[in-house]
């Protein structure tokens, strides 16, 4: 028996010391890798130096087959990476397990996103052209930094520290902007046409040609936007915007975003943007027209809110009519949104202030689980009367009042006329004070910071 004991202790030791990764239960994994900033840079040291030794394995298997591996592990021989832990980043936490399915590596954990398989090399080979050697080969995304979101190691063999989309910062992967703007002149030389890249390319090179003194270029990279660039292209018109805001072409810029609106009378995008131009131009009037097909709902400021019913979680009847005679806020909100979890004890706070000067709240859910709904509702003692449907954002109120975003207040005055659609946030408390007050020249007041110049009632 003892020894069947030890022996079990020996296999089990030997077990352990095989598996070079500790598998930590996943509760535990936010625990274990708070690290300290002194930690967090010893990791990025550590996981520059596989980058680095990677680089030099790619360079060797590259010259003895002639081209990229299809896989990392594929680098794993004696001949170009006898170590295998140069492919596990310290600050992995999955040991190099995780990833998406198609990108998991078929022989060994791999803590690298490696951009050169089969699949990628048109879209890699159009990158070079446009961006150069500065182009991500492996990349490591396991670092939590507010500065970047991405260690990598470029065609030319640099380490450097990026975006995820570096697209539009190409300067992240150079030394310097100059090396970046060098790179994509040759690059649009080559493929002034490239419609995947040019969202990007063109804003980028533009942007970059401004911030180092040499905006007179801009034009040029215009004219060759335009030439090469099809109208079809679903991006022309913004990308073009995008161009001609930097260089403060208002005309033109007018002219794009009316195309636009044309095209497309529904494009919110469009109507903003104008709203935008005519009142930096100083056309009130226009500028009130757009901003009210873009946001709709403005219109209905100081006017009656068509009513809803539905019933409440506890299954009664419920309408705006009931609570006439009442300050009332619309609340739309859902537990799966964090900013309207951050937003919760503000709302609880302004109803606890406010509830006996006739101020109450409706609130509309666009959560899609009631018991997630009612733990929080528990838990932050709301006491005020839900609308839960569970169909997110097809809840028949939400799409009743075209809402879009969560958390978003409508503020209802005691007639049920329109204060604000905006009433969240910040801006809860100072719109419910002023509403329970009774200040009617609110409306008023907003309507003049729109420009709108109609009468309240
Ligand atoms: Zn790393």
């Amino acid at each position: 028996m003892k020894a069947i004991a030890i022996i079990g202790v020996v296999l089990g030791l030997l077990v352990a010391s095989t598996t070079a990764q500790v598998q930590i239960p996943a509760e535990r994994l936010e625990e274990a890798f708070v690290l300290t900033p002194e930690e967090q840079e010893k990791n990025i040291e550590i996981c520059t130096q596989n980058l680095i030794q990677l680089g030099k394995s790619i360079e060797a298997y590259l010259e003895v087959n002639g081209d990229y591996p299809e896989w990392l592990s594929d680098l794993y021989h004696p001949r170009y990476l006898p170590d295998p832990d140069v492919l596990i980043c310290p600050a992995d936490r999955m040991g190099g397990r995780a990833g998406f399915a198609r990108n998991i590596d078929p022989k060994m954990p791999v803590s690298y996103g490696y951009q050169f398989r089969s699949q990628y090399r048109e879209r890699i080979q159009e990158n070079r052209t446009l961006y150069g050697d500065g182009v991500p080969l492996v990349r490591c995304r396991h670092h939590a930094s507010p500065d970047f979101h991405c260690l990598n190691l470029s065609y030319s063999y640099k380490i450097s520290r990026s975006w995820s989309i570096w697209e539009a910062v190409p300067e992240q992967l150079y030394d310097s902007p100059e090396e970046a703007i060098a790179a994509m002149e040759i690059g649009l030389q080559q493929q002034p046409y490239n419609e995947r890249l040019c969202y990007y390319v063109y804003p980028a090179l533009a942007r970059l040609y401004i911030e180092t003194g040499r905006a007179d270029r801009v034009d040029s990279v215009i004219d060759l936007f335009k030439s090469s660039i099809n109208t079809d292209y679903p991006r022309y018109y913004l990308t073009l915007a995008r161009l001609l805001e930097m260089t403060d072409r208002d005309t033109e810029l007018l002219q794009v975003f009316k195309e636009l609106a044309e095209q497309d009378p529904n494009d919110r995008t469009a109507h903003r943007k104008l709203a935008e131009i005519y009142q930096k131009l100083g056309d009130t009037e226009l500028a009130t027209k757009h901003r009210l097909k873009a946001e709709p709902v403005l219109a209905l400021i100081g006017k009656p809110v068509p009513d809803f019913s539905a019933t409440d979680l506890d299954g009664k009847p419920i309408s705006l009519e009931q609570y006439r005679g009442k300050v009332v806020l619309l609340d739309f909100r859902a537990t799966w949104s964090s900013l309207c979890l951050e937003d919760t004890p503000n709302v609880k706070k302004v109803y606890d202030a406010y509830k006996d000067k006739d101020f109450d709240i409706i609130g509309i859910s666009l959560d899609n689980d009631e018991k997630m709904l009612r733990d929080h509702l528990k838990k932050h003692e709301i006491p005020w009367r839900q609308v839960y449907s569970g169909k997110r954002w097809d809840s028949p109120i939400a799409r009743q009042y075209g809402i879009r975003n969560v958390p978003t207040g409508w503020l209802i005055d005691r007639d049920g006329t329109l204060i604000s659609q905006q009433a969240s946030g910040g801006m809860l408390e100072h719109l419910v004070s002023e509403a329970v007050a009774g200040k009617r020249n609110l409306v008023k007041l907003i309507q003049s910071i729109l420009g709108n110049n109609r009468k309240s009632k």
